[in-house]
């Protein structure tokens, strides 16, 4: 059997103040293949710090210890700035949250996205110029040659998160986290926009780890998920299997998901039991 692609063992993240310390992630272990793993969880439950931290991204003054964080043969753990580099960008990507902070104010779109590849693929410049535009057509921007052309503030939220997974995708990653890449967009781009993901599992055999509110979205478009709460992985468990999952708080979430099919006048309020963080 060939190693996976990633593979962690006791993470944790806390921030300490002078008065309290914050577990905002602890102890996950999981490994991730050429796969698409889902992790939802309700918010404030460690999932984007566990992203950051895979990538090195956590801020001063969080700590972050681990027993292992190996991406494809090699230490996370041991990475220096000038090993992340070399990583971040190129050989992983995350989509963030919020492409607010992710793309520049004061740079052009189809600039940002080309430099991509003249940084990490070292194209020529016409070569990276030609890259970034095929990317926005690839996540359905409609009027591409345009759009390169204009600065974030031109552009709407949807199409900002669209400009941002175009950046993200461009170096075709081995391992992507996207972390809620489809919430500030409509039904049917949202759509596109996992069709073109599952498109890089699927052909470059990238592993996806896929961060979402959406508990329908998880279970049909994933092949595994990793349930959190309080910072901890309370459950790992088949995509496929979710809707019969056993562990208390997935079953709270579920039932707090609204359905269309089943319409209720009150949702199920989720009971915490503090022997969980244990
Ligand atoms: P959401 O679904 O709302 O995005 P999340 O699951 O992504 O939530 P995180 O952003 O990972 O949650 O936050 C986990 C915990 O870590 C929270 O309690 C949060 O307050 C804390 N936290 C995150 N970043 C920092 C920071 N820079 N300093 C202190 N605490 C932080
Ligand atoms: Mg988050």
């Amino acid at each position: 059997m060939t190693a996976p692609l990633l593979s962690v063992e006791n993470l944790s993240v806390s921030y300490a103040t002078r008065s309290s310390v914050t577990h905002a992630l602890r102890n996950a272990s999981f490994t991730l293949g050429r796969e698409r793993l889902g992790v939802v969880g309700e918010s404030g439950s460690g999932k984007s710090t566990m992203g950051r931290a895979l990538l090195g991204l956590i801020p001063r003054p969080g700590i972050v210890t681990a027993d292992r964080m190996d991406f494809a043969g090699q230490s996370l753990l041991q990475a220096r700035d000038s090993d992340w580099q070399k990583l971040r960008g190129r050989r992983m990507s995350m989509i963030m949250q919020d492409p607010k902070y992710s793309l520049n104010p004061v740079r052009r779109i189809g600039d940002q996205i080309a430099e991509t590849c003249l940084l990490h693929l070292g194209s020529s410049r016409k070569e990276a110029e030609r890259r970034a535009l095929a990317m926005l057509e690839a996540v359905k921007i409609r009027d591409p040659d345009t759009v390169f052309r204009q600065y974030p503030h031109q552009l709407s939220g949807g199409m900002g998160q669209r400009a941002m997974i175009a950046m993200m995708l461009v170096a075709e990653p081995d391992l992507l986290i996207a972390d809620e890449p489809t919430s500030a967009l409509d039904v049917t781009v949202q759509n596109e926009v996992l069709r073109i993901l599952d498109d890089l599992v699927q052909k470059r055999g990238m592993g996806l780890i896929f961060i979402s509110h959406n508990l329908a979205i998880v279970s049909s478009f994933c092949d595994r998920v990793l349930i959190m709460y309080g910072g901890r992985i309370l459950e790992q468990i088949a995509a496929k299997d979710l809707a019969k999952a056993q562990h208390p708080y997935t079953r709270a979430l579920l039932a707090a998901a609204p359905s269309l099919d089943q319409p209720r006048d009150t949702l199920a309020t989720v009971v915490r039991d503090p022997a969980w963080l244990e």
